[in-house]
């Protein structure tokens, strides 16, 4: 037998927990780490895990015994391990009891609801359409509650059942001898899954699951400011859970396209700007790609190579909150590679009258900035 994990530790609360601390612990832990949500690898054998460990501390009676004698006290008293586990439903039948407020484990007739699977939607939008925001339509395959038997599995006119394995009670109990006396150890009745009644005459239309495969059509409204891997949860229109359960949720994963010419981070924009050595000197007014179209702007005389023009509140849209990032300008001076003789011409004689060169006094990054951001 493989070495067990406190279950204190598992649901992360005290020895001296409250009942209610451990309730809460375990809805918690549960939300978080469910295998439709959490979908690494182990989540289904944490998820048991966490199932065991409320089990046993949600029970008195086990709960004295764990303390007393650990593991060995709770696993004699079931005659060796959970045997609820993989009886047929499954090993998530306790999750929903706690999420939907149902008794703890061992109660009477209650019944076990399995909600329906989430989904994923992968959808990709433009890059205009993420600054603004943009409503899309969206369809895809899912399992819809049956309309013929509304969702109860069982054809129409007829009832069903008490299970004839536990007479309707829903539950199996298996008592054995321990160190600490009679113990009596409950499981679901594996016929119903706990229910107490069985369906005699499945639905003809969903064959007794209460849902049928149907493509589904939604409205998505993406929010202005949306980036790629964000993504949007649409609660309950996921599938819908068997014989009625409650419906998954459906999680709209995002992609947006990339801009032909301006980079965006968050919510920042950025665009480098090339020009010519005269447009520094003098001063120019140029074209830049913005969000909303081709912009002219004005480079000032004298702007040096690597210098930031920035416009403010014109990049992306916050998402949480208002306004907007930034339009950041990076000029870069070009030297052209090849010159045309009157080019070559107006720069000799450029060259006779131009002062020599001097490091420009906070014109742009110099090299004494880059080695402080490099070594720093
Ligand atoms: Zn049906
Ligand atoms: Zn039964």
């Amino acid at each position: 037998m493989a070495i067990k994990r406190d279950y204190y530790e598992i649901l992360g609360v005290p020895r001296d927990a409250s009942d209610e601390e451990i309730k809460r612990a375990f809805r918690r832990a549960a939300q978080r780490n469910h295998p439709d949500i959490d979908t690494s690898a182990g989540a289904e054998e944490r998820f048991k895990e966490l199932n065991e460990a409320y089990r046993v501390l949600s029970d008195r009676q086990r709960r004295t015994a764990y303390d007393m004698f650990g593991h060995a006290g709770v696993d004699g008293a079931s005659g060796g391990g959970f045997e609820g586990f993989g009886g047929g439903f499954g090993p998530f039948g306790d999750i929903f009891d706690a999420f939907f407020g149902g008794a703890p484990a061992g109660t009477r007739g209650r019944r076990r609801v399995v909600a329906g699977a989430d989904l994923r939607y992968d959808l990709t939008i433009d890059f205009a359409e993420a600054i603004a925001g943009v409503t899309k339509t969206v369809t895809f395959p899912t399992l819809v509650t049956c309309d013929v038997c509304g969702g109860s599995g069982g054809e129409p006119g007829t009832e069903p059942e008490t299970c004839p394995e536990c007479n309707g009670s829903g539950e199996r109990r298996r008592v054995s001898q321990t160190i600490l006396g009679q113990m009596v150890n409950i499981v679901a009745c594996p016929r119903c899954n706990g229910e107490g009644r069985i369906i005699a005459t499945p639905c003809h239309h969903c064959r007794g699951d209460g849902r049928v495969r149907q493509e589904r059509t939604l409205q998505v409204t993406v929010p202005a400011g949306i980036d790629s891997g964000q993504r949007i949860a649409l609660e309950g229109q996921g599938e819908s859970g068997p014989r009625g359960g409650p419906p998954g949720d459906l999680y709209v994963v995002v992609t947006v396209r990339e801009h032909p010419e301006l980079i965006r981070r968050g919510t920042e924009l950025y665009f480098e700007l090339p020009v010519t050595f005269p447009q520094a000197a003098l001063g120019a007014s140029v074209p830049i790609p913005t969000v909303e179209g081709s912009e002219e702007i004005a480079v000032p005389a004298g702007t040096q190579s690597g210098a930031e023009l920035r416009l403010k509140g014109r990049g992306v849209p916050k998402l949480r909150g208002s306004g907007r990032g930034d339009l950041h300008v990076i000029v870069t001076v070009v030297i052209p590679e090849k010159l045309g003789k009157s080019e070559r011409d107006l720069l000799k004689q450029l060259n006779e009258v131009a002062a020599p060169a001097v490091l420009p006094k906070g014109g742009g990054p110099g090299l004494f900035d880059r080695l402080r951001d490099i070594f720093n």
